[in-house]
């Protein structure tokens, strides 16, 4: 693997950090103020005037290896662009490149039909819609998503959706067109991989109720926000299946690879901010006689969160690497690693940052207690760390037993998930 970036990258990502310090961060304090001013969950007039200067900037879309619809990046190409978006927690909608679109439209472009890319990936990668997925339920631990519940029963030309999801992100939003939903469409398969199956469903279907915004540590994420939906007899055309019934774990691998990579590019952004303001408030603010960047306590902190942010920096370019030469299935153990690793970095480095402003951290002013809340979450969303950590065991224990051995190892043993 190459440490070199390509020219191509080098230039995006001149062209990124300039529309960055000229667009978004002046841009900070007004989107919090339109957030705040009358409807919350009201789309905001400055992303929507950023995503055309984006778009005339050829700043659009960057994601999307592998498809003449994207920008021609590989995923180890859009890695740096990415964390340069993460800096700012809502700057990536303003490239087109936001969660949890970027997965949804990899999906549509990887296994939509020719009719489904025209109705909802074009308007997407457009950015003149949104997206959601809704996998997650409130009566099931879905960490485990064989325990998925939500019924998608044929009938005739059409499918019958009902069940109950929640932290469906984005959902709220009046943008928010479609949801790729995830369901049982066979639950007495005796393969319990081959039950589930996703389907396309308009979010103005009859029968979807979204019930309630979720907070995430107070926060309400407006006006994206995560949304608990009921689908009551919901009914959609047979058409609006994905790649077939019984494919919905098929899907899900291949959705989850850049969904969680993207999210982990954008935190070594996000930690990386932070631990620049850790630096300049440590060195302005003067405690019992000398700057608090003195006290060898953070000199050890400011330390430890290079080392931390580099390593995990490396490890996710390396999980784009191999996702680029050997694929999403066989980088699988890269891509969990980074998916424990990055969220525990940014938790720890924001943390210590915190720290460094003293209450002042805890507040809005610094934007750092909402980063604290954002970083948390990804040790959550996209699958706990636990459930990431069984799988690179297991993969490590395969090398000396072989897989068949580890799972029949692990299914004699009672404290270990099925996962
Ligand atoms: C901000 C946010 C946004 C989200 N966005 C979406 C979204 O857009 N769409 C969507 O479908 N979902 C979304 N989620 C949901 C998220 O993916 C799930 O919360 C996650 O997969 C865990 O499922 P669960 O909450 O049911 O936890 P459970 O499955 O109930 O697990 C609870 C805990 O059990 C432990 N555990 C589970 N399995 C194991 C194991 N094998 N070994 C050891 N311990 C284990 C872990 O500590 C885990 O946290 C979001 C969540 C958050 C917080």
């Amino acid at each position: 693997m190459s440490f070199e970036y390509s020219d191509k990258t080098l230039d995006l990502m001149k062209r990124l950090n300039a529309f960055m310090d000229e667009h978004i961060y002046p841009n900070e304090h007004r989107f919090l103020a339109e957030v705040a001013e009358g409807d919350r969950w009201q789309p905001t007039t400055v992303i929507e005037e950023l995503k055309t200067k984006a778009r005339t900037a050829g700043l659009w879309n960057l994601f999307l290896p592998g498809s003449e619809r994207g920008a021609g990046l590989t995923n180890l190409e859009y890695a740096p662009l990415c964390e340069i978006m993460g800096r700012v927690i809502w700057a990536p909608e303003v490239f087109n490149c936001s969660a949890p679109d970027t997965g949804n439209m990899e999906v549509l472009e990887r296994y939509g039909t020719e009719a489904q890319k025209k109705q909802w990936l074009e308007p997407l990668l457009n950015g003149e819609i949104r997206s959601a997925f809704a996998m997650t339920e409130p009566e099931v631990a879905s960490s485990d998503a064989t325990n998925i519940a939500c019924s998608i029963r044929r009938d005739g030309d059409e499918y019958v959706i009902n069940g109950r999801k929640w932290w469906t992100s984005g959902a709220n939003d009046p943008r928010c067109k479609i949801f790729i939903v995830m369901g049982k469409s066979d639950p007495d398969n005796p393969s319990r991989h081959s039950q589930q199956s996703m389907i396309l469903v308009p979010r103005d279907t009859e029968g979807v109720n979204i019930l309630r915004h979720l907070p995430v540590f107070g926060y309400d994420d407006a006006p994206h926000g995560h949304a608990e939906i009921v689908f009551d007899q919901v009914r959609v055309p047979a058409s609006n299946i994905l790649l077939g019934e019984g494919r919905g774990f098929e899907i899900a691998q291949g959705r989850l690879g850049p969904g969680r990579i993207h999210h982990c590019m954008r935190l070594i952004g996000l930690a990386e901010r932070a631990l620049e303001k850790m630096c300049q408030r440590s060195l302005q603010r003067v405690a019992f006689g000398k700057p608090v960047a003195a006290q060898t306590v953070t000199l050890e902190r400011i330390a430890e969160s290079r080392i931390l942010i580099d390593s995990a920096r490396l490890l996710t370019l390396k999980a784009a690497y191999m996702m680029d030469t050997v694929g999403n299935k066989i980088a699988a153990k890269e891509i969990a690693m980074i998916k424990v690793a990055a969220p525990n970095m940014a938790c720890q480095v924001i943390d210590w940052a915190m720290q460094v402003h003293g209450a002042g951290g805890m507040t809005d002013d610094f934007g750092l207690s909402y980063a604290y809340a954002q970083a948390r979450t990804l040790r959550l969303a996209d699958g706990p760390d636990e459930v990431h950590r069984n799988s690179i065991g297991k993969m490590e224990l395969a090398k000396y037993a072989g897989k068949d051995a580890i799972r029949n190892y692990m299914s004699a043993s009672s404290s270990v998930s099925r996962s």
